[in-house]
């Protein structure tokens, strides 16, 4: 899980990520070296650039590919392409000034991952400690929560991660930077970066030929990082990352980080930083950097709600996620520098009996002194009717929406239907799913649930047209977290739709509505039911229609029309037909059109979950992990 996911070449199977160019020749020569022999890696001159090695005549020739300001990609003096993938579609049709067309490509042996640089490895550390200790997350919940925020994530380490460099000394005087360069080894290009104010001016100290250079950073008014009419940068780790590969107006690039002698600090390099499984060098909490993130990271006023719960989600009083949501999406202005909610700063990213004081009530009956409900209804069906309350836990009343079953209807099977429902719940736990707090026979029998207050994903975008295809994206894919979550617990949904998804936030969906659902028994994958039923057809699978044989990958199926009404801001799937006339079309081979701002890529997955044949349709492991990339690449 450690790959630099943003990189729009990892999936590519002849991307080598950060080696050297002599591992490049290397690798070019094992394979033969014919002409046209290709591979592409990661530009150490370039940040977010690339290099492509090409083998010729017995030689290898390494071409520089930059990364444009406007996002495109260029091999110097070239054409521009909208992704490295096209710019070698490009030559390998028009030579266009390599010396020869990039003929086959030298695709990475088996078990070997493009290679991550010293940052990505130190990004994973970072983030990973970020999140367990801002939410005081472990085990699970932490790992969802990396890969379902990654993209955000980065983004709030982006700016804090500097003070993690062996080379950030912090606030130290002129002269003491001088000090410390001048201690030991003199090597030219030996540098430091100290703290000149609050304002988040720095100096980058730079030792050439045994005397020590001063140059301003600078942050202008965007808050971009540059020395006086240098490039310009978000985050100081990449202007040092930058001079490091090239002097650019430098007296020499930087080499070596001065050591800060004798400080915690001493053990994390560049170079030497712990892998994933080593430990941390000091405690972010600790070390006050806690604090410190909270004026960097979340420098204006305007989420004060939020703000006082980063970094101490336990020790302050109770608060409401809800006052974070919003009846519809932020504008453009609202947005500003306010930080979105992630999931992870809600009630309901984990279990409330995730806490230890809690204790999870016997057989989950619930005391019905402890529920109130109010007034109103969220929703309704055959059962009953949903209602929205207030169940008393141990740190406050906790939000919950209430199923209740209509008294007078006295059907026994609809009380078990209920009942079974409940104990599909009880089995799960997972952020990406409506968690049931128990059930309570009283009045009625009650099903009480985590509270998804902006309510099912289709209504949702049928009234919020702003909403944005990222947006979506990251939606959609944690509903393929938790379709994942549950296919590895051999549970099928049966009834996955995009009515069936809920809102926390209009960035945190969960699953909902387990009426259908089944446990898988040991020895089958697949639940046979035993006749036809009020079936939502439209969403299934030929073979539940033709065999009654419902799986993960029958779900799979009806993840791709949820799909596609999430990209059709919840219009409703196979418009104006009847049942049995989308399963004559299907059965034709016909598949649903693209919806009008569906990205390609988004479409061409959902084909896929369309395909007809159960053994050749992809599972959720498979889905979740192309949704995943394709989310974090457009996030970049
Ligand atoms: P049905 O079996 O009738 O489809 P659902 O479980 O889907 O029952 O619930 C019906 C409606 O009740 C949903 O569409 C939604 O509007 C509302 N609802 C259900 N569960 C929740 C919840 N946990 N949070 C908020 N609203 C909910
Ligand atoms: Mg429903």
């Amino acid at each position: 899980m450690a790959s630099s996911t943003a990189n729009p070449a990892n999936h590519l199977p002849y991307f080598f990520g950060n080696i050297t160019r002599e591992d490049a020749e290397e690798y070019l020569m094992q394979g033969g070296a014919s002409d046209g022999l290709y591979l592409l890696r990661q530009s150490r001159n370039y940040l977010g650039g690339f290099a492509l090695s090409l083998a010729h005549g017995r030689k290898v020739h390494h071409y520089t590919i930059e990364r444009e300001l406007s996002g495109s990609y260029a091999i110097a003096g070239g054409k521009s392409h909208a992704s490295p993938a096209e710019l070698i579609k490009y030559h390998s049709e028009e030579a266009d000034g390599l010396i020869c067309l990039l003929r086959k490509p030298f695709n990475r042996p088996p078990g070997v991952e493009p290679k991550t640089g010293p940052f990505e490895d130190l990004k994973e550390n970072l983030i990973r400690e970020y999140v367990k200790q801002t939410w005081n997350l472990q085990g699970h919940a932490l790992e969802q929560a990396i890969i379902s925020q990654k993209p955000q994530l980065e983004k709030l380490i982006a700016t804090t991660a500097h003070e993690k460099m062996p080379w950030f000394h912090g606030r130290i005087s002129r002269e003491e930077s001088e000090h410390r360069i001048l201690i030991g080894s003199r090597n030219n290009g030996k540098f430091l970066i100290r703290e000149r104010d609050s304002n988040g001016s720095y100096a980058l100290c730079l030792l050439n030929d045994g005397k020590v250079l001063h140059y301003r950073i600078d942050r202008d008014k965007t808050g971009k990082l540059s020395i006086p009419d240098g490039k310009r940068f978000d985050t100081l780790w990449q202007l040092v990352e930058h001079y490091s590969y090239k002097p650019d107006g430098l007296l020499r690039v930087l080499t070596t980080p001065c050591p800060q002698l004798g400080s915690e600090n001493d053990n994390i390099g560049f170079n030497t930083y712990p892998s994933a499984s080593g430990t941390f060098p000091k405690s972010w909490a600790g070390g006050g950097i806690i604090s410190r993130l909270k004026s960097y990271t979340f420098p204006k006023a305007g989420s004060k709600k939020l703000q006082s719960t980063i970094g101490h989600p336990s020790e302050e009083a109770p608060f409401n996620p809800y006052v974070l949501q919003r009846k519809r999406g932020p504008t453009e202005a609202e947005r500003g520098d306010q930080r979105e909610a992630l999931p992870m700063d809600t009630e309901v990213y984990e279990s409330p009996y995730a806490d230890p004081d809690e204790i999870k009530p016997k057989n989950v009956t619930l005391d019905r002194k402890l529920l109130t409900l109010e007034e109103g209804e969220l929703g309704s069906g055959n059962f009953g009717t949903v209602k929205k309350g207030f169940y008393r836990m141990k740190k406050g009343a906790k939000p919950v929406a209430v199923k209740i079953l209509k008294n007078e209807s006295n059907d026994p099977a609809i009380k078990d239907e209920l009942l079974r429902e409940a104990n599909v719940m009880q089995q799960l736990d997972n952020p990406y799913i409506v968690r049931m707090i128990g059930i309570c026979e009283a009045e009625a029998w009650m099903l009480v649930m985590e509270m998804a207050e902006l309510g099912p994903l289709n209504r949702f975008l049928q009234k919020n047209r702003h909403v944005t295809e990222k947006n979506i994206t990251e939606l959609v894919h944690q509903v393929s977290m938790g379709m994942k979550y549950l296919e590895e617990n051999n549970f099928v949904h049966r009834d996955l739709a995009a009515r069936n998804v809920l809102l926390v936030t209009q960035h945190y969906a969960k699953i909902s509505d387990f009426g259908l659902s089944k446990a898988l028994s040991a020895d089958e994958n697949y639940y046979k039911a035993q006749s036809h039923g009020k079936w939502p057809v439209k969403w299934y699978a030929p073979e539940c229609m033709n065999f009654y044989k419902f799986s993960s990958k029958s779900d799979v199926w009806s993840f791709g029309v949820l799909m596609w009404e999430a990209f059709s801001y919840g219009q409703k799937p196979y418009k104006g037909m009847k049942g049995g006339e989308v399963a004559q079309m299907i059965e034709r081979g016909e598949r649903m059109e693209r919806p009008e701002v569906c990205p390609t890529e988004v479409y061409s997955l959902m084909k896929l979950c369309w395909t007809y044949n159960v053994d050749d349709r992809p599972g959720f492991a498979a889905v979740e992990l192309r949704l995943r990339n394709y989310y974090y690449d457009i996030s970049h």
